[in-house]
C-alpha cells in the first residue's frame, strides 16, 4: 500500500474512531440481527439484510485481527478478479465502496471490536473491546464475518516488499505485470504450495518451492503433479532467511540449506507464502463447533453453524477458496438465512 493510501487509511479510520465513540453511548442495545466484521462477507450481509429492512447493526472492527476496517483487501493494491471491475479497483477502494452501499440501505456501523461473546442463549449477549466488564449488547441473530489471516514468516525486508513482489495469494496476484515471466519461487510444502507453484508457472518463468525438510505433506496427487512439472524445481531443506530489492521490488531470496547451513542467492521476482492462514475464530472457540485448523464448521452447503440463530460467513468458514468473491456469495446466503430464520423464530 502507498504512503498516501496508508495516511488516508489513518485519517478515515481515526475519524471513524471519534465517530464511534460518540455513537458509543448508545450502549446495552438490542439488535435483531448483528455482523461482526466488515470484509466483503460481512459488507454483502449487511447489504441483503438492510435491504430486507431488518436494520443490520454491524461492528466493523478497530485493527480486529490486524486488519483495518475493510478487511484484508484494505492491504493489499490492485484487485483484477472481482467481477464488475473490468479496469481493476485498488483493494481499499473496493472495500470504501462496499461500505457505502451498506450505509445506504441503512446499516449502522461501529467502528469497534467485538471482543467477548455468550452463545449459551438467546438474545447472544456480547461485549465491545474495553468494555467487558459492563452490561453487555444483545441480539437475536448474530452473522460471524471476522475473516482470516495468512500466515507470514516475517523475514528481514518482508514489511518493504510485502505486496511488491512477496503475497500470499498466487490466484489474487499471479497474473499482475510485476510476475510476468520472471522467476518465482513458493514457500511450502503441503496441497496449497503445490497447487500455488503449479498455477504460477502459467505467468513466471520458472517456479522454485522452497521446502524445509526433504519431503512434501502434499498429497501423492498433487506432489506427483509439482515434481514432474518441468518449469518447476523444488530446493530441498531450503529456507528464506531475507527478502531484498532495489528499494521498490523484490529481486533476490537469500536461502538456507537447513542441513548444511550453506547461504545461497536466489535470484526471484515473486514470493508467494502458501504456509497456511489463520481463521479469526478466538471470539467463539469455545462456543461453536470449529474443525481442527480452527476454521468455523458450517451445515453441508449453508452458513448455518453449531448454534442455532448464528451464521458463519467469508474466509472464516472456508478454507478452500478464499476470495473476495466467495466470502461475498457466503455473505449473502448468510443473510438470506438469517432472514428465514428471524421470520420462523420472531414473526412481526
Ligand atoms: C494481500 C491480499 C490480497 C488479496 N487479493 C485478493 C484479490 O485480488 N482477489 C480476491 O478475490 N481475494 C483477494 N484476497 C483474499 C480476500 O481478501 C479474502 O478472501 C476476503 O477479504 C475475505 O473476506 P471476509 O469478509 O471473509 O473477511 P476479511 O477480509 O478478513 O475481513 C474481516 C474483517 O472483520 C474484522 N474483524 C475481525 N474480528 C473482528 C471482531 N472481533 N470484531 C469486529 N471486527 C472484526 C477484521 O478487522 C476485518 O476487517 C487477498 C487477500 C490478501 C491478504
Amino acid at each position: 500500500m502507498s504512503l498516501f493510501s496508508r495516511f488516508t487509511l489513518a485519517v478515515r479510520s481515526s475519524n471513524q474512531h471519534v465517530l464511534s465513540r460518540l455513537l458509543a453511548v448508545q450502549r446495552n442495545m438490542h439488535s435483531k440481527v448483528v455482523i461482526i466484521g466488515s470484509g466483503p462477507a460481512g459488507h454483502t450481509a449487511a447489504l441483503y439484510l438492510s435491504r430486507a429492512t431488518l436494520e443490520p447493526v454491524m461492528f466493523e472492527g478497530q485493527f480486529a485481527n490486524g486488519f483495518a476496517p475493510g478487511g484484508q483487501l484494505t492491504t493489499t493494491t490492485d484487485v483484477e478478479n472481482y467481477p464488475g471491475f473490468p479496469e481493476g479497483i485498488m483493494g481499499g477502494k473496493m472495500m470504501e465502496k462496499f461500505r457505502e452501499q451498506s450505509v445506504r440501505f441503512g446499516t449502522k456501523i461501529y467502528t469497534e471490536t467485538v471482543s467477548k461473546v455468550d452463545l449459551s442463549m438467546r438474545p447472544f449477549k456480547f461485549w465491545r473491546e474495553n468494555y467487558e466488564d459492563k452490561v453487555p449488547d444483545t441480539a437475536d441473530a448474530l452473522i460471524i464475518a471476522t475473516g482470516a489471516a495468512a500466515k507470514r514468516l516475517n523475514l528481514p525486508g518482508e514489511d518493504i516488499y510485502w505486496q511488491k513482489g512477496i503475497s500470499a495469494c498466487a490466484v489474487c496476484d499471479g497474473a499482475l505485470p510485476i510476475f510476468r515471466k520472471k522467476p518465482l519461487a513458493v514457500v511450502g510444502g503441503g496441497d496449497s504450495a503445490a497447487e500455488e507453484a503449479t498455477y504460477l508457472t502459467k505467468f513466471g518463468s520458472h517456479v522454485y518451492v522452497l521446502v524445509r525438510r526433504d519431503k512434501l505433506r502434499a498429497s501423492k496427487v498433487m506432489a506427483n503433479r509439482l515434481l514432474s512439472n518441468p518449469n518447476i524445481t523444488v530446493l530441498w531443506n531450503t529456507i528464506a532467511i531475507e527478502c531484498k530489492g532495489d528499494g521498490s521490488v523484490l529481486n533476490l531470496l537469500v536461502t538456507k540449506d537447513t542441513k548444511t547451513g550453506e547461504i545461497k542467492d536466489l535470484p526471484v521476482n515473486g514470493l508467494f507464502y502458501a504456509i497456511g492462514h489463520v481463521p479469526a475464530t478466538d471470539l467463539v472457540k469455545e462456543q461453536l463447533k470449529l474443525d481442527s485448523d480452527g476454521y468455523i464448521i458450517t451445515e453441508p452447503d449453508s452458513t448455518c453453524t453449531s448454534v442455532e440463530g448464528v451464521f458463519a460467513a467469508g474466509d472464516v468458514k472456508d478454507k478452500k477458496y478464499r476470495q473476495a468473491v466467495t466470502s461475498a456469495g457466503t455473505g449473502c446466503m448468510a443473510a438470506l438465512e438469517c432472514e428465514r430464520w428471524l421470520s420462523e423464530h420472531f414473526p412481526e
